[in-house]
C-alpha cells in the first residue's frame, strides 16, 4: 500500500504523503460534488463553477482527513513513539507508527484523539453552516453542511470497534488493561474487525439484491474487503513485531563485509569471490575513506557490453544518498524499507558513519527460527 506514494511535505517534523490511489477517490468525491450537489443547489451557476466548489469542497474534506491523522500522530510523537509518514490513500488516511504503543492508556489516548477530533471539526462546520444561513450566504452554507456531515460520519466509521480501525484500537486497548494480555487484546479487536467486515460485504450484497441499489451495495462490499485485508494484516504485523521486538538492528548486522576500490570494474566484482558471499551492497573504499556505496539495483541498470569496462565509481552514490537504516532503527521498520524498496540489503549507520549491512535474509531466518521453535 505504501510502496506507490510520493510526498506532498511534511507538518510538525512528520512526512504527508499522497497514495495514487488517492486519486481515485479526490475524482470520484469532486465528480460526485459537481454534479449531485452543487449542480442541482445552484443550477444559475455556470457549469465550471460547480467542478471548481467540488474540487474545493474535496480538498477541504481531505484537509479533514489529514487533520484526524495529525491528531493520531502528534500524540504519537508526544509520547515518544515513532511516526514514520502520514498516507493519504483511497480509503482515507493512515498515520504509520513505527512502534507499537507502550501502555494500554496510551493507545485508549491515541485512538480516541483522531475521532475526537472530526467530531470537533463536525461541530466547527456546523457551526459556520448555521451563521452563514442566518447570513444567507447559500454557498459557504452547503460546504459548511457537507464538511460536518462527512466529518460526522468519519468519526462514527472510525469508531466501529474492529482493529485497526480506532474503534478497534480502542477496544484493543480496554482489553489490554484489564488482561495486561497485548497478543490476547490484538486477537480479539482483530477477530471483531473481521466480523465487522462479513457485515458490511453481507449488507452490500442485500442492498444490492434487496433494494437494487448497485452502486451503493459495491461500494459497503469494497468498504468490508478492505476492512478484512487490514484486521488480517495488522494482526500479522502485530505478531511479527512480537518476533523480532527484542532484537537490535545490532544483533543482526554484518559487520564483515568486503570492501571495494573505486577502480573495479562490475565485471571483476562479479566474478570475484564477493558475489557468492550473497553481499549486495558495496562500500566502495579509497585507502582508508570510504567514498560511495554501489548496489546490484544500480549495476542492473548498466547494460551488460557496458559491465568490462564501467568502474564501480562511475555509478556509486554518496553513503547519506544511498538508501540506509540508523543503528537505532527497530526491525521491524528496517523490513519495511525492504519491503518498499524491493532493496535485499542495506548500508547501516551510526553517527554518520558505515557500520554494516542489514539483510532482508538475516531477519527471515531469525523470524523462521523463532517460529519453528515457538519461543
Ligand atoms: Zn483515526
Amino acid at each position: 500500500m505504501l510502496t506507490k506514494s510520493f510526498k506532498l511535505g511534511r507538518l510538525f517534523g512528520i512526512d504527508i504523503r499522497i497514495d495514487y490511489s488517492w486519486f481515485i477517490i479526490l475524482i470520484l468525491i469532486t465528480s460526485t460534488l459537481a454534479l449531485n450537489k452543487f449542480a442541482l443547489q445552484f443550477p444559475q451557476l455556470p457549469f465550471v463553477f460547480h467542478w471548481i466548489l467540488g474540487l474545493f469542497t474535496a480538498v477541504l474534506f481531505f484537509g479533514s482527513v489529514l487533520t484526524h491523522e495529525l491528531a493520531h500522530g502528534l500524540y504519537a510523537k508526544y509520547k515518544g513513539v515513532s511516526v514514520t509518514n502520514i498516507t493519504l490513500f483511497i480509503f482515507g488516511g493512515a498515520a504509520q507508527i513505527a512502534n507499537e504503543p507502550k501502555q494500554p492508556e496510551d493507545e485508549f489516548v491515541m485512538s480516541l484523539l483522531g475521532p475526537a477530533t472530526s467530531i470537533g471539526l463536525a461541530f466547527v462546520m456546523a457551526v459556520i453552516w448555521k451563521l452563514s444561513e442566518t447570513l444567507a450566504l447559500s454557498i459557504p452554507a452547503s460546504i459548511a453542511f457537507y464538511l460536518a456531515a462527512i466529518n460526522l460520519l468519519l468519526a462514527f466509521f472510525n469508531l466501529i470497534p474492529g482493529f485497526p480501525l480506532d474503534g478497534g484500537r480502542i477496544l484493543r486497548s480496554i482489553i489490554w488493561g484489564i488482561s495486561r494480555n497485548l497478543r490476547l487484546a490484538t486477537q480479539i479487536a482483530s477477530i471483531s474487525g473481521r466480523i465487522f467486515a462479513f457485515f458490511f460485504i453481507i449488507l452490500g450484497v442485500t442492498v444490492i439484491f434487496n433494494a437494487g441499489a448497485f452502486l451503493e451495495g459495491v461500494w459497503l462490499i469494497i468498504i468490508g474487503w478492505f476492512l478484512l485485508n487490514a484486521a488480517t494484516r495488522s494482526y500479522q504485523q502485530h505478531k511479527l513485531h512480537e518476533l523480532v521486538q527484542h532484537y537490535s538492528l545490532n544483533d543482526i548486522i554484518t559487520t564483515a563485509f568486503y570492501k571495494v576500490p573505486p577502480s573495479m570494474t562490475i565485471n571483476q566484482l562479479l566474478q570475484g569471490p564477493i558475489i557468492a558471499t550473497g553481499q549486495q551492497v558495496f562500500p566502495i573504499y579509497d585507502g582508508q575513506s570510504l567514498v560511495g556505496i554501489a548496489d546490484i539495483e544500480q549495476i542492473k541498470h548498466i547494460p551488460k557490453p557496458q559491465w568490462e569496462f564501467t568502474a564501480l565509481a562511475s555509478l556509486m552514490r554518496p553513503l547519506e544518498q544511498s538508501i540506509k537504516a540508523n543503528l537505532q532503527d527497530p526491525i521491524l521498520t528496517v523490513l519495511q524499507l525492504f519491503s518498499q524498496t524491493k532493496v535485499n540489503q542495506v548500508p547501516v549507520v551510526d553517527d554518520g558513519n558505515l557500520v554494516g549491512l542489514a539483510s532482508k535474509q538475516r531477519v527471515i531466518n531469525l523470524i523462521q527460527t523463532r517460529t519453528n521453535l515457538k519461543f
